[in-house]
């Protein structure tokens, strides 16, 4: 089950807080696990954004074009910038419900999405790419206000969610199998990461709900079990953080929806396909 967690990144999760002792716990064991090239600074303020500090890395992430850049990777499937941690704001206050980020598409009602098949490490699978198609074809299946252009090749534009295999963030198969974002300006976070592992040895199905889960992520949907993890055999809850954490009405609520597609980790019988509750907050969105 590990090796079936999903998600990631960026904002996948917060941590907030409704239990202070956990909180307070939480600090402490930080500084006994946490490597010491992370700066109090940043530290106090990944605290202060209601992220969980305990665990906290940084990484080297080599974007497809090259660039370069360190990242702090939080909770397990989150990335932030220096910058990004630094300049957050905590907008809105804390709320105690949740399930999506304050941030939604807004900017566009066409997102272009790019599943890159170049014939290097970055180029998804021939299963990975069929996984893929699946996945948009749940979104545009549910005739939503916002539509996905999926392409398979080599090139891509700035707004577009480019999906390809990046090893270097966890290629530890016991590790988060994807990495995504949340949106900013209006428009999708663009890059969806799969580790070769999920790319190589899972079924189409894995990669259906892997991918669809990811690019949840950057359409605006937080996890539906942030507050347990329980799918992931945890029992933590991941917070609310800059990012927000908004309720979306008529879906399950605490207490979860163990079918959903944008739970912690999934299962390995997964069909790939929406929960009834997925279905309720994708067109409650969008
Ligand atoms: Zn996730």
């Amino acid at each position: 089950m590990r090796n079936l967690k999903i998600c990631a990144v960026v904002v996948c999760t917060v941590l907030l807080s409704i239990f202070t002792s956990c909180e307070k716990e939480s600090s402490e064991n930080f500084v006994n696990e946490s490597p010491r090239s992370i700066s109090k600074e940043v530290l106090a303020k990944i605290t202060k954004l209601n992220y969980n500090p305990n665990g906290v890395t940084k990484q080297m992430i080599t974007d497809i074009d090259g660039t370069k850049k360190e990242m702090y990777l939080i909770e397990d499937d989150i990335i932030m910038s220096y910058d990004q941690i630094m300049s957050a704001d905590l907008h809105g206050g804390i709320q105690s419900k949740q399930y999506r980020t304050t941030n939604l598409v807004t900017a566009t009602n066409v997102i272009r999405v790019v599943g890159y098949n170049g014939n290097n490490q970055y180029g998804l699978s021939a299963t990975a790419q069929t996984g893929l198609r699946y996945a948009i074809d749940n979104y545009n299946n549910e005739n939503l206000s916002i539509r996905f252009e999926l392409s398979i090749g080599t090139s891509w534009g700035p707004n577009d969610i480019l999906v390809y295999v990046d090893n270097s963030i966890n290629p530890n198969p016991n590790q988060s199998s994807g990495i995504a974002g949340f949106p900013s300006n209006g428009l999708p976070f663009t890059r969806v990461r799969i580790n070769n592992g999920a790319n190589t040895t899972q079924t189409n199905q894995h990669l259906e709900h892997l991918l669809a889960h990811e690019i949840g992520h950057c359409i605006g949907f937080r996890h539906t079990d942030w507050d347990t993890r329980k799918t992931c055999g945890e029992n933590s809850n991941e917070g609310v953080s800059n990012d927000g954490l908004v309720y979306i009405p008529g879906t399950a609520g605490p207490g979860g929806d163990a079918n959903s597609i944008m739970n912690a980790c999934y299962p390995a019988n997964t069909d790939g396909e929406w929960s009834h509750y997925d279905r309720v907050a994708l067109n409650y969105l969008y």
